[in-house]
């Protein structure tokens, strides 16, 4: 599938925030918007007045940056959110956390997004049992995720988890980090998303 290859450090700063794309050096003063915050291009230091159009694009964009999803994709979980009961915009972010690369991020079994998206497609993880290699499978409340026997011993992934022990975990997760297990015990409420994203702009961009 066709993916954004590019330095997504830029995409931090054509977002004006941190999107935390990078795992440890997003919280070091290593972080590229620390140390140069204006947007990338030869106008980015040029300040213009954001159109409503733009001020709803950016929302969106930086909702599907910080999930690392494309385009259609994004537009077909926002489809999908419409069709359920509640706020499209609330059910849209519940989609997006119930990913399982995100939900093995979130649960401190990879450094960032887009490591747990390499390290599911590898095949480190098994869903309810069964081998689960597909980073966009949306997870549900019940589900068990355990990393594979055979991965258990990987020096590689003891050492990802040791280094996020610490990172906090959503109530949402139960995560057991000897046995490298968790459970999700819901799906998050919108409190329960720490994501800077105003979801209702996405909507009315969508909505147009
Ligand atoms: Fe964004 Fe992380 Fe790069 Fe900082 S280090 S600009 S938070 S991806």
């Amino acid at each position: 599938m066709a993916r954004y290859t590019g330095a997504v450090c830029r995409l931090c700063r054509r977002e004006g925030k941190k999107l935390f794309l990078k795992g440890d050096r997003c919280y070091s003063d290593m972080c590229a918007l620390t140390r140069r915050a204006s947007v990338p291009g030869q106008h980015g230091k040029s300040r213009k007045k954001v159109s409503e159009y733009g001020v709803q694009l950016r929302a969106k964009q930086s909702a599907r940056r910080y999930y690392g999803v494309l385009e259609g994709q994004f537009l077909k979980y926002f489809e999908m959110a419409e069709r359920q009961p509640g706020m499209a915009g609330e059910n849209l972010l519940r989609i997006l956390e119930s990913r399982l690369d995100n939900v093995v991020y979130r649960a401190g079994f990879a450094a960032s997004r887009k490591e747990a998206r390499q390290l599911v497609r590898h095949g480190h993880y098994t869903l309810n049992g069964h081998k689960a290699n597909i980073p966009s499978i949306l997870v549900k409340a019940g589900d068990v995720i355990e990393v594979t026997s055979k991965s258990t011993d990987s020096d590689k992934l003891k050492a990802v988890v040791e280094a996020n022990a610490s990172r906090p975990r959503p109530k949402w997760l139960d995560v057991d980090t000897n046995k490298m297990t968790l459970k999700v015990v819901e799906l998050p409420n919108r409190e329960d998303i720490d994501l800077d994203v105003e979801e209702h702009l996405i909507v009315e961009l969508y909505s147009k």
